[in-house]
């Protein structure tokens, strides 16, 4: 199995609501187990005039592939009403895939590590609380 980091964010419709709905059904994932979570992190908007966000990351195992996991991931966001308008528009579920066990994708759909994960304050405060303290990104970054 491999240990996956899941981002994740929401700041519409309750977003704390929506973060707990997320947290159930990524529980309840198939061929995955060990589900942990961090804290629930409150931050601005990196966009001007949106509302704030509120943001955890979850880690787990799990015996998909890359791809079955990011489309289990984006069925999670669209059951919870993601609307997919503007780039960094507002939404009510955000799943990114932050780590995939030491692999490096580079695919038209997926970019493991997440390209911004290393830079962004609200992933790096939650995954600090799930994470080992030795882990390393697979390219060094970390
Ligand atoms: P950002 O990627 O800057 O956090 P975002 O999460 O708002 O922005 P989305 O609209 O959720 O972006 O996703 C856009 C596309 O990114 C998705 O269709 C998905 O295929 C692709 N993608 C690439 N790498 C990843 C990843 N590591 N996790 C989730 N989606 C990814
Ligand atoms: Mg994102
Ligand atoms: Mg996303």
């Amino acid at each position: 199995m491999d240990v996956v980091y899941i981002g994740l964010g929401s700041n519409l419709a309750e977003p704390a609501e929506q973060l707990r709905q997320a947290i159930d059904a990524l529980g309840q994932l198939p061929s995955s187990q060990g589900l942990e979570v961090s804290a629930l992190y409150s931050s601005e908007s990196l966009s001007p005039g949106q509302p704030p966000y509120t943001n955890a990351v979850a880690r787990f195992e799990t015996d998909l592939a890359p791809l079955a996991l990011l489309d289990a991931l984006q069925a999670i966001e669209n059951g919870q009403g993601r609307v997919r308008a503007e780039r960094w528009g507002p939404r009510t579920l955000d799943l990114d895939v932050l780590l995939f066990g030491d692999r490096v994708i580079d695919e038209p759909r997926l970019t493991v590590p997440h390209y911004q994960m290393h830079v962004r304050a609200f992933v790096l405060y939650p995954l600090a609380e799930v994470a080992p303290a030795d882990l390393r990104l697979a390219d060094g970054r970390l």
